[in-house]
């Protein structure tokens, strides 16, 4: 007898029932300070690449304050391919996350790379991050199963579809049900990009799970020209969220810096955005404000500590 896989809205990866079961809508955050991926509303997630300093986060935090973006990212443990790299802060970037997420009462996400730093940064952040580079990082997937925060998880660097699908089922089979999943664009030949964003997998990946789907456009692309147009298309293809690197001078980001956006086009990505989730029927999530409907959201009372 074939598994039941729990990631999939049919029992088995081979069919594509889209009738089969409801969305799961997964919060971040909890009551008032909470935002849900997965129901009608887009939500917005933006940040610089690498927390840098107390004075850059308090500058984008503030800035996603008067935008009403609710959710902030930075990364404290980097992946980095080259071991000379800029590493991240580690556990002084966590207290600088918690002091944003306390002062400015921002959603706080971050990556997280193995068990320990799991445990380390818990106290600090309202959304574990897994990186491309992690994706299938069995250990830390079933951990992150068995504690209760949600989880986003993003795509391999060459994964395939049912890759993706069956690294969030080690979350789900531990009893982690929140669980959002992010493209973040694949390998591909040409170096114009430095991904490909693979738009079609938010339709796809749809038709499949039941899980919410974000799209990462400035990995996906690696150009910061082509972060607002392809955040645009991400929403008409139905994402349930995007992920943008920021920074307050971008050019001068330690990492990534060639795919970071300033803070004006942030605020012009956060009205164009927002003008098209009305176009297609959908509103852009605004702090504060949630379209929670409790009895659809990801149950986690199975998770343990
Ligand atoms: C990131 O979001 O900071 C990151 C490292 O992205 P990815 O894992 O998609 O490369
Ligand atoms: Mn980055």
């Amino acid at each position: 007898m074939s598994p039941r896989y729990l990631a999939y809205r049919s029992s088995t990866s081979q069919s594509l029932h889209t009738e089969s079961m409801e969305s799961t809508r997964v919060r971040v955050g909890s009551g008032d300070n909470s935002v849900v991926f997965g129901g009608n509303g887009v939500v917005s997630i933006a940040g610089p690449c690498s927390v840098e300093s107390l004075e850059q986060m308090i500058t984008v935090g503030q800035a996603l304050k008067t935008l009403g973006i609710p959710c902030i990212r930075g990364g404290v443990f980097k992946p980095r391919t080259s071991p000379y790299s800029f590493q991240g802060l580690g556990r002084k970037g966590l207290e600088i996350l918690g002091e944003v997420r306390r002062e400015l009462g921002l959603l706080v996400i971050t990556e997280v790379m193995n068990v320990k730093e799991l445990w380390e940064a818990d106290p600090f952040l309202d959304c574990f991050q897994v990186g491309a580079r992690n994706m299938q990082n069995i250990e830390l997937l079933k951990a992150l199963g068995r504690q209760k925060k949600p989880v986003l998880l993003k795509r391999g660097l060459s994964a395939t579809i049912d890759e993706f699908l069956m690294a969030a089922e080690y979350i789900l089979i531990q009893g982690n049900q929140q669980v959002i999943l992010c493209e973040r664009g694949v390998r591909g030949f040409d170096p114009a990009t430095r991904n490909v964003l693979d738009l079609s997998a938010v339709p796809l990946l749809k038709e499949k799970t039941h899980l919410p789907i974000i799209v990462d456009p400035s990995h996906g692309t690696g150009k910061r020209s082509l972060v607002l147009p392809a955040s645009r298309g991400a929403v008409v293809m139905g994402a349930d969220g995007v992920m943008v690197e920021v920074h307050p001078q971008p050019e001068r980001s330690i990492s990534d810096a060639q795919q970071a956006i300033g803070l004006e086009e942030l605020k012009q990505m956060t009205e164009e955005l927002a003008r098209v989730a009305n176009a297609i029927g959908r509103t852009l999530t605004l702090a504060g404000i949630s379209d929670s409907a409790p009895s659809q959201l990801a149950p986690n009372s199975n998770a343990h500590v």
